[in-house]
């Protein structure tokens, strides 16, 4: 008792310091600690600890014996060594039944979980209890350590892994007394990735971490209907729906679920979460349309406690009417800050981003397009940039600091072996088929509209590529830039050249996905989407590279290490459709049909532009050394009218596509 406002600092491996520690700060927060900064990555369960130098620990730090410290200092040696002898890793085996099990669930350890499961069968007296007594509890604690930081997402995967394995392992048992496992349920949540969209990693991760804190989820999988998402949650009576998207026309249909919830009336709360949505999009497009509560959950953390708050009878409504007094504000804050702020079309346009036209254009070793059929994986790995998967699974230190660091260091190790091990196997069995396509084209540059031709003789236009131009005022002096000042004007009458490209590592992914699932492996299978999306990235960094020395060949003497790369230390770029300087994910179409893209990829696109399989990447290639990165920002209505004439839509088709950049308030 007594303690309150400590904070406590641990680094090091030492067990008896570790032992200590974990002692030490069990008693701090039995006793109501305030607030504690903890190095939790290297803390061990208190459970785990060797009970004999746990109660020496206890003895000496709570003043039980006068000999204490020579007790503990008796057994600091032997812990030192013993703690990392191989054998030393089985004690837990010796466990009763119950404490291995929660062990295992909280180490997620499925080795021994068919063995353990049935012993635990054979001693109680119900096969349900045995889910409801040792599973859960196990499980519970797993989700009490994720709460609060001491554990991260790939452990809670992992834990996640044992209990599906424990579940299956009894379900012949409950089937045959008719009993229903998952009867303590705190809740149905539907889950689904909106129509259009097709990555579901983030959503998978969501639908593990609830079930693990007891959620029954359904997983409509992606490219859901709106019709489909409103039919299963009136049909299953869910309590939630969480709505899942990565490309922002998404966020368009998200907005459009919510109306077509609003429309028959359902009162159901919705999620949304995914890569582009925000809290300011679903308040300002979202919210508006739905009459329950819309709550925008920023990460897999987030949504055992927003899921919580929304189910809980005592908090729902003061939770709700919280969220809304936010997106209220939010609203608000936006009002007037809109039109106004932009430039003139016109004077963006005078104000377009100077290129050097003295240097000379280089040509490309090939016009047209040339396809790459099984690229091997072995030459990819090399490439992949690791931070980005690490944080897929919320552990956000860069890499490879992150593999020291104090607090994520162990989760992250971890899965860096488990990732490496499994593309050991992907790369050995070439289990995924490497497939990719690269043309260039003659080009030149018009009222920000690219003209690629057929050959360098241009006697025949083959199609146009529409950009989109900053209008942002805080620019103040400086260029209104769009991708096609990256392109020599017609009028200066010299024949330029655009590339254009596409990959794809996702063929054979399916079936590797499935196969984990059916083994109630959600660890496997998320780690296989996650590494299968790391090695697209890498091959579209590879290709570039190849690109770029041969067959453009206009820096054949570049040696770009993988920092250089990462950091873009290289002649030209390759803006992705969809992406910051060319936001409009329809001229993905043109990219499609230019690659001839199924036939010498076999990607495909739905109907919002988004990539099927979802492990492709695309993109424009530009070789100028002024090329570079830039965000379109907010654009107005005179450019979204002049944008509507060059592709030949209406004005609402523009807007909808354009909804995510567009300055001003849609009527
Ligand atoms: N190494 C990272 C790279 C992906 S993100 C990974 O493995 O995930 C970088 C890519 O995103 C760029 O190569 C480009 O294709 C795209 N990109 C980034 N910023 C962009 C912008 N402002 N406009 C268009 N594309 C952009």
């Amino acid at each position: 008792g007594g303690i309150s406002n400590v904070s406590f600092a641990f680094r090091g491996n030492d067990p008896v310091r570790e032992a200590i520690h974990a002692v030490f700060l069990e008693r701090a927060i039995a006793a109501g600690l305030d607030m504690g900064i903890v190095n939790a990555g290297q803390l061990p369960v208190l459970t785990d600890l060797d009970p004999d130098l746990r109660s020496r620990v206890e003895d000496l730090l709570w003043n039980r014996r006068a000999d204490a410290t020579e007790r503990l200092l008796e057994i600091a040696d032997r812990a030192k060594t013993s703690a990392h002898a191989p054998g030393a890793d089985l004690a837990w085996r010796d466990l009763p039944v119950d404490e291995r099990l929660a062990w295992a669930l909280v180490h997620g350890i499925a080795d021994h979980v068919d063995e353990d499961v049935e012993e635990a069968r054979l001693l109680a007296t119900r096969p349900l209890d045995v889910i409801e007594g040792p599973l859960m509890a196990g499980m519970s604690r797993v989700g009490d350590l994720f709460g609060s930081g001491q554990m991260f997402l790939p452990q809670v995967v992992k834990s996640a892994r044992v209990m599906k394995r424990a579940v299956a392992h009894l379900i012949p048992y409950l089937e045959a007394e008719r009993a229903e496992h998952g009867a303590r349920s705190r809740g149905r949540i539907l889950l689904a990735t909106v129509k259009g969209d097709v990555h579901d990693i983030g959503k998978n991760i969501v639908g593990v971490v609830l079930q693990c804190n007891e959620w029954e989820v359904i997983d409509l999988g992606v490219m859901v209907h709106a019709a489909t998402i409103l039919e299963t949650a009136q049909r299953e009576q869910v309590d939630l729906v969480g709505l899942s998207g990565l490309i922002t026309p998404s966020l368009d249909e998200m907005a459009f679920v919510a109306s077509e919830f609003e429309r028959v009336g359902l009162r159901i709360p919705l999620l949304i979460g995914g890569a582009t949505t925000s809290r300011a999009h679903t308040a300002l497009r979202i919210e508006p349309n739905y009459s329950a509560p819309v709550v925008h959950v920023l990460d897999a953390s987030r949504a055992v406690p927003v899921a919580s708050a929304l189910h809980d009878p005592a908090r729902r409504e003061a939770f709700a009417a919280e969220v809304a007094a936010e997106y209220a504000i939010v609203r608000r804050e936006r009002e007037g800050e809109r039109e106004g702020e932009l430039t003139s079309l016109a004077a963006a346009r005078a104000a377009a981003f100077p290129i050097d036209l003295d240097v000379p254009v280089p040509v490309p070793t090939f016009t047209g397009i040339r396809a790459f059929d099984r690229w091997s994986l072995a030459d990819l790995r090399p490439r992949i940039d690791w931070t980005p998967f690490f944080r897929t699974w919320e552990l956000s230190v860069a890499y490879p600091a992150i593999l020291d660091d104090p607090l994520q260091g162990a989760a992250a190790r971890d899965l860096w072996h488990d990732a490496n091990k499994l593309l050991d196997e992907l790369v050995r069995d070439e289990s995924l088929t490497a497939r990719g396509v690269v043309g260039f084209w003659p080009a030149d540059a018009a009222n920000d509209d690219i003209t690629l031709d057929e050959d360098a003789a241009r006697t025949t236009p083959l199609t146009v590529l529409h950009t989109l131009r900053q209008q942002g005022k805080r620019l103040d002096r400086r260029p209104r830039v769009a991708l096609a000042d990256f392109v020599a004007p017609r009028a200066a009458g010299i024949t330029d050249y655009v590339g254009a490209f596409a990959v794809t590592t996702g063929l054979g992914l399916e079936p590797l996905v499935a196969a984990a699932k059916a083994d109630h492996d959600d660890y496997r299978a998320i780690l296989l989407a996650a590494l299968a999306d790391r090695l697209a990235e890498a091959f579209a960094e590879r290709l570039h590279e190849e690109v770029r020395t041969t067959h453009w060949g206009y820096a054949a003497a570049e040696h770009a290490s993988m920092d250089d790369l990462l950091q873009e230390r290289y002649q030209g770029n390759r803006p992705a459709p969809g992406y910051p300087a060319c936001p409009d994910h329809t001229e993905k179409g043109t990219l499609a049909t230019l690659l001839d893209l199924e036939a010498t990829t076999g990607i495909t696109l739905t109907e919002s532009f988004a990539m099927l399989p979802g492990a492709s990447v695309s993109g424009w290639y530009f070789w100028r050394p002024e090329a570079r990165y830039f965000g379109v920002g907010r654009i107005g209505r005179d450019q979204v009218v002049d944008y509507a004439a060059r592709k030949g839509w209406d004005i609402a088709t523009t807007e909808r596509w354009l909804a995510p950049v567009l300055g001003y308030r849609r009527s």
